[in-house]
């Protein structure tokens, strides 16, 4: 069952077209990563699919429903932050179960939730820590339990691992690809890092100025890109 479809999708910024035609079918669990050069429009897609920004044309569908003008906490998607946008003056465990102490779930369910997310993530030694006391990869599990609560349809990363090392981009790559094992949700992922795209993905979407320009598994990108630029991007031998 397809998870999210996009049909026909563009984003215009006033007379300047930036997200031309694209049309995609995310299967339910798939794990599909948007790359691309610098400004060639990946995080404006991922905002569209998560509703931050309008869609100027075509559809976005979430399953059998059309998302198109539904605002973000309609869609039940998680969107997972580069700057981790954790409250400084909250707990890991308060940080967490925020969402769900916003939808006014009962203190027990919540903690519930909590401990759930605290063990797919290893929370559990910095429960009762301020952001301001963790490394960044400890605030990027945070951010990324705060989404799992809630149960999303998808999750929707936005090069989340750019402003870690180079040790920790690596530790939390693995991390990411467990936890999408083990949840076995949707991620639809931007990263413009080709190692990232080709490790963790099951399909890996191009762009190019605002068009798809190739979909295939890494192995498919890798022997047989469509072009010089993917694979260029993608370091095949031709
Ligand atoms: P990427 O994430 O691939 O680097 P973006 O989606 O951020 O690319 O940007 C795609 C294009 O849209 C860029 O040319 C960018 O300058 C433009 N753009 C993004 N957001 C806006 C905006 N709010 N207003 C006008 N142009 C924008
Ligand atoms: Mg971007």
């Amino acid at each position: 069952m397809p998870s999210i479809t996009l049909k026909a999708v563009e984003k215009w910024f006033g007379e300047v077209q930036v997200i031309k035609g694209v049309d995609l079918e995310i299967e339910e669990g798939e794990f599909v990563i948007f790359v691309g050069p610098s400004g060639c429009g990946k995080s404006t897609l991922l905002r569209m699919i998560a509703g931050l920004e309008e869609t100027s044309r075509g559809q976005i569908m979430i399953g059998e429903r059309d998302a198109t003008a539904e605002p973000p906490s309609k869609r039940g998607l998680a969107m997972v932050f580069q700057s981790y946008a954790l409250y400084p003056h909250m707990s890991v465990r308060d940080n967490v179960g925020f969402p769900l102490k916003s939808a006014g779930l009962p203190a027990a369910e919540i903690a519930e939730k909590v401990d759930e997310a605290a063990r797919a993530l290893k929370l559990g030694d910095y429960l009762d820590r301020r952001p301001k006391d963790l490394s960044g990869g400890q605030r990027q599990r945070v951010a990324i339990g705060r989404s799992i609560v809630r149960d999303p349809t998808a999750f929707l990363f936005d090069e989340p691992l750019s402003n870690l090392d180079a040790a920790l981009r690596v530790e939390m790559r693995y991390e990411i690809a467990k936890l999408h094992q083990t949840l076995a949700t949707t991620m639809i992922y931007v990263t413009h890092d080709q190692v990232e795209a080709m490790t963790l993905a099951d399909r890996i979407v191009v762009l190019e100025a605002g068009r798809v320009i190739q979909v295939g598994s890494p192995r498919e990108l890798y022997e047989s890109p469509s072009n010089l630029f993917v694979a260029q991007f993608i370091g095949s031998p031709r």
